[in-house]
């Protein structure tokens, strides 16, 4: 069952994962950007796992919040108010509920992206976290509104986002520090397209 402690636990592998690729996402967002994104991220998840050792939150709506306000605090740079933000979003759409079920989940993952694109204003094609967290949200909804579990709406989630990471290779960032590179920007993996594939993916390992 996604309750809170699912959440907190399922955040300590996002820790994990976040860890394990750091220094990949150094060298993504050194080709591209200013080389700190897998620093941030791994800074902020870092933080969350201290702040969850000393105790969990008692909703996994709680969860998701002290999640957004550690980001928010720790991460800086571009990623860390609009992953605080999507968390926060995912934090207000499930409300005061002990446990989610698999709408819950999609539609938390629904809020998440439209607080990014409140915040962010990149469109699918601009090379960001956008470009994979889109097409996630789409194979997520689909699997809820089929009778997919919480464990297949996110590993659909994951498998989407991870094409949509891929996708930003050929792009031309629009948005973000890259877009300063213009056409130089080809032919690189968006790094935060490719944390938030990592994030979906870690987040679906932990519900498998
Ligand atoms: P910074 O560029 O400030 O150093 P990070 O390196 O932590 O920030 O994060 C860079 C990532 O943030 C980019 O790879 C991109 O995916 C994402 N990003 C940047 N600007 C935007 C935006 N306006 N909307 C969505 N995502 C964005
Ligand atoms: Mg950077
Ligand atoms: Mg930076």
């Amino acid at each position: 069952a996604c309750t809170a402690e699912s959440v907190a636990a399922a955040l300590r592998a996002v820790a994990a994962v976040v860890a394990e690729h750091r220094d990949e996402l150094v060298r993504l967002d050194r080709e591209i950007g200013d080389g700190d994104h897998g620093e941030n991220l791994n800074r902020g998840f870092a933080a969350l796992v201290s702040k969850l050792d000393s105790s969990v939150p008692a909703s996994p709506s709680a969860v998701l919040r002290l999640a957004a306000t550690t980001l928010i605090s720790t991460v800086g740079g571009a990623a860390g108010p609009l992953y605080g933000t999507a968390f926060l979003r995912a934090a207000t759409s499930v409300g005061d509920v002990a446990v989610l079920d698999a709408a819950a989940v999609a539609a938390a993952l629904e809020s998440a992206l439209d607080g990014v694109v409140a915040r962010g204003k990149a469109e699918v094609g601009d090379k960001t976290m956008v470009d994979a967290l889109t097409p996630a949200v789409v194979a997520a909804e689909s699997v809820a509104a089929t009778g997919g579990g919480v464990a297949g709406v996110l590993e659909a989630a994951a498998e989407a986002a991870e094409q949509g990471a891929s996708s930003t290779v050929p792009l031309v960032a629009r948005k973000g520090r890259a877009s300063y590179l213009g056409e130089r920007s080809a032919g690189h993996l968006d790094p935060g397209a490719r944390s938030t594939a990592l994030l979906l993916g870690a987040l679906a390992g932990a519900a498998r």
